[in-house]
């Protein structure tokens, strides 16, 4: 598989698609941080099949967004893109350390188990302990169609395995003790009760709004 990936379709047809794609899409298209409970947090997101100039591109806004909020990780999910994608650098720095780029990434072979605290762009100013497999195995493509495979520890296995969780819509209160749970939440209140108010406004759009965008990616993408 290695190359294929780049610029056209894994497997069979579709390259007339992707060309009418890349005449459509040439304007791009400005990603934006969501905030819980975005149901598009709680989406399991499809395989990538092809990578073309607009997803580099939303890929590069994806490091963007992740430097201004300080984060070390974002995924697809978090931007309002239902797609098996996430992003990394540890540092949180522009130009700094490492920019990694994990494409349909399967974890497996899970070891040991630490706790330590986690937060999450997706909830500004939430933090609690969640207890993980200490070090993974970690399969994936990068953005130039070659794969990745590592066994990884430390703060990249917390990383990506707090990461590749968005990806099936799980976020890391679910992997809380049930009593710090509770504790949180007030704080998980306060983001619903503001979601509420904005789907009020019509500052959010509706379930049926965020699907049919969803629609369009897939059928962009996946
Ligand atoms: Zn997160």
């Amino acid at each position: 598989m290695r190359g294929s990936f780049y610029n056209s379709k894994i497997g069979s047809g579709a390259r007339d698609r992707s060309l009418v794609c890349r005449f459509i899409r040439e304007e791009g298209t400005r990603l934006q941080i969501i905030t819980y409970p975005h149901p598009t947090l709680r989406k399991v997101a499809k395989p990538i099949k092809r990578v073309d100039a607009e997803l580099r591109a939303m890929v590069a806004q994806m490091f963007d967004l992740m430097y201004e909020a300080k984060g070390i990780g974002l995924a697809a999910n978090q931007v309002d893109l239902p797609l098996r994608l996430f992003v990394i650098n540890l540092t949180a720095e522009k130009g700094k350390g490492e920019e990694l780029v994990f494409i349909n990434p399967v974890l497996s072979h899970p070891k040991g188990s630490a706790e330590a605290e986690e937060g999450c762009l997706s909830l500004p100013g939430v933090y609690g302990q969640v207890v993980r497999p200490k070090t993974v195995q970690v399969n994936a493509y990068n953005l130039q169609g070659q794969e990745i495979s590592a066994e990884v520890g430390g703060l990249l296995a917390r990383c990506i395995q707090h990461e590749n969780d968005h990806l099936d819509g799980v976020m890391f209160p679910d992997r809380m003790s049930e009593s710090s749970r509770v504790e949180l939440g007030g704080e998980l209140q306060e983001f619903e009760d503001e979601f509420q108010s904005k789907r009020g406004t019509g500052e959010m759009p509706s379930d049926e709004a965020i699907a049919e965008q969803w629609k369009k990616w897939h059928e962009r993408y996946c």
